[in-house]
């Protein structure tokens, strides 16, 4: 590192930032850009890689040019940096040509410390001929992963970005991302040539993300219950798979009093847009939404991410999840799961397009992601274990704080499976448990099933047992659903020992619903020892700010920043200065203002 660049790196992170010490590897990689070097920068989201470029680019003379694909979110981005007092701009298609050229003119004229650009407009001829080397303090590569072709977010534009190493090799690149396996990763390297880079592997746990996993009954109820209360008036978003669940989803919670709204690809993309922009910039907006609302979510105060459908995979867990708590503030990922989501998902995995090979990954991936649903120990551990990263029982998830109880479920099996084989190896687990309770229904009736051996041998177990056992015969492989019928079950090659007695069989026991969770935090976002009036009276005048600069409220104060104000109660200027997340500018901006709300 260059002599000085270390006490310039601090007293810049405390003044302009007012923030009072680095997160984990930033001190690092701030030294290692801001002296000349390349790096590749893997870090969770909310890890703070902002920093790692933003910082560098005010250390070194000329601006850093950030390659973002999210058009939508640079003039967030650009507003967050002004009210900082850091020269920064942006340069996409929203501009009109007077913008542009304003734009270009202060770049040329070395008036800007940061400006960021859509990867297609940087590799226009005309850009690239204005980008004189002692005029760039570096490149960012926001968003690495878009570079690779296999990943959900690839970006053909992003293939060209090689050519900036060789039109200007003295200029260090910093490309970072936050996705975590190790395919990607050598693919960012291969195809941006960085071969020479230094490499920043961060831990991929989000420590403040409290993950949770219950039983799926109904699943809209206890999702309602969940918002309640544990969220009230809070940011969330609901993921749920199909649209038409999504449309159902966001207008029966609507009618419940919660603020929803929908977002899939099949709506219009005007109303889409005007939904995504309410998430943004409102206090406390639920969004249902499908996957296709995701990227380019930058919103820090998400306080909780809810599957109402299982997702396909643990990296797609692990990515929709992440989108909570960014700010570091307790959050929560709630899914609910049951037989129906392993059933639907494996039928549409059996009628997928792919080839074999696919199909066998895609088994397999949801196998992982069962093995997360059933586990009797901690959730983090084996997530984090996935990304082979190794951990100790976390403390902050569902099974950490009320370990499932698990029971010799060797007898059930038995009676399910035999019940699966005795009707024919075509019904679905409703019917199946109707069966083995000795519940006279019509379809029972209809099929004579009332006759076999097996009506009514499982009246000593109640209804939601039942479920938990054929969810878990599935999840465990005794049982597979049929994809051409309803999700009939069938027997597989491993249900013969369970059936003769050969194999045991270990299950969760079905968790009693509580009312309220033993820990359930009220109000997740507010910590202990915080006055919650003065708390909503900086919130509303937050909203104030927001609106009349037509900011999102985050831009103004983070939810963090407030707590601490709410806290500490400073009198002057001084105690507000050393509160997180306000810098000079800010204090000089807002200062006043505060000190008389807080008179
Ligand atoms: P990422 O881009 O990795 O998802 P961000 O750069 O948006 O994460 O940072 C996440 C949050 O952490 C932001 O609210 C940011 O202001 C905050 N943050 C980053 N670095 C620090 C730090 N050193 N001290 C305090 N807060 C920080
Ligand atoms: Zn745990």
């Amino acid at each position: 590192m260059n002599t000085g660049t270390e006490p310039r790196a601090l007293h810049l992170l405390n003044t302009v930032f007012g923030f009072a010490a680095f997160r984990g590897a930033q001190e690092e990689i701030v030294g290692h850009v801001a002296s000349g070097g390349d790096a590749l920068v893997l870090m969770p989201t909310g890890g703070g890689k902002s920093l790692c470029y933003q910082l560098p680019a005010l250390l070194r003379p000329g601006a850093a040019l950030v390659i973002s694909p999210l058009i939508a979110l640079m003039q967030d981005q650009v507003a967050a940096l002004k009210q900082l007092g850091v020269r920064a701009a942006f340069l996409n298609s929203t501009l009109n040509s007077k913008q542009v050229q304003e734009t270009e003119r202060a770049l040329q004229s070395g008036e800007l410390d940061l400006l960021y650009v859509a990867p297609e407009r940087l590799m226009m001829p005309r850009m690239l001929e204005l980008l004189a080397e002692p005029k760039i303090a570096l490149f960012a590569i926001d968003e690495a992963h878009c570079v690779s072709q296999w990943g959900h977010d690839f970006r053909p534009e992003y293939l060209a970005l090689s050519v900036l190493h060789e039109r200007f090799p003295a200029v260090p690149r910093i490309a970072l991302t936050a996705t975590a396996d190790p395919q990607t990763r050598d693919e960012i390297i291969r195809r941006l040539a960085l071969e020479d880079a230094r490499i920043f592997i961060s831990s991929f746990d989000r420590p403040n993300i409290r993950y949770t996993i219950v039983d799926k009954e109904d699943a809209r109820t206890q999702l309602l219950r969940f918002i309640r209360e544990e969220h009230a008036g809070e940011a969330g978003i609901v993921y749920c798979l199909s649209r038409k669940k999504v449309d159902e989803t966001a207008a029966w919670l609507a009618a419940q009093g919660v603020r929803a709204l929908p977002y899939h690809a099949g709506m219009e993309a005007a109303e889409r847009a005007a939904n995504q922009e309410r998430f943004q910039r409102e206090d406390g907006v639920v969004m249902v939404a499908t996957i296709a609302f995701g990227m380019g979510i930058d919103k820090p105060d998400v306080r909780f991410v809810a599957h109402l459908d299982l997702p396909k995979s643990i990296e797609g867990y692990y990515q929709e999840t992440g989108r909570a708590g960014r700010d570091g503030l307790p959050a929560d990922a709630w899914m609910a799961y049951g037989l129906g989501d392993v059933v639907q998902l494996r039928r549409m995995m059996e009628q997928s397009e792919g080839g074999e090979e696919f199909r066998r990954i895609s088994f397999a991936k949801l196998d992982a992601l069962l093995g997360l649903c059933e586990t009797a120990g901690c959730r983090r551990v084996r997530l984090l274990d996935y990304f082979s990263e190794a951990s100790a029982p976390c403390g902050n998830c569902d099974t950490c704080l009320a370990p499932p109880q698990t029971w010799d479920a060797s007898e059930a099996a038995r009676k399910a499976l035999s019940c699966i084989y005795r009707t024919g190896q075509r019904f679905g687990a409703v019917h199946l448990m109707d069966v083995l309770r000795g519940k006279a229904t019509e379809r029972v009736s209809q099929w004579n099933h009332h006759q076999l051996n097996v009506f009514g041998a499982g009246a000593d177990l109640d209804e939601a047992t039942w479920r938990t056992v054929f969810r878990q015969l599935v999840a465990l492989g005794y049982a597979r659903p049929d994809h051409d019928a309803h999700g009939g079950l069938r027997l597989t090659e491993t249900s013969r020992a369970v059936l003769k007695g050969e194999q045991q069989v270990e299950m969760r026991r079905a968790v009693p619903r509580r009312g309220k969770s033993p820990k359930a935090r009220s109000g997740a976002a507010i910590p202990a020892g915080v006055d919650a009036d003065l708390l909503a009276r900086l919130k509303a005048w937050r909203s104030e700010q927001a609106r009349t600069q037509s900011v999102p409220p985050y831009v103004v104060f983070h939810d963090s920043t407030l707590a601490g104000i709410a806290a500490a109660h400073p009198r002057n200027l001084d105690g507000l200065s050393v509160i997180t997340g306000i810098g000079a500018k800010k204090l000089e901006r807002y200062g006043p203002a505060l000190l008389e709300l807080l008179r």
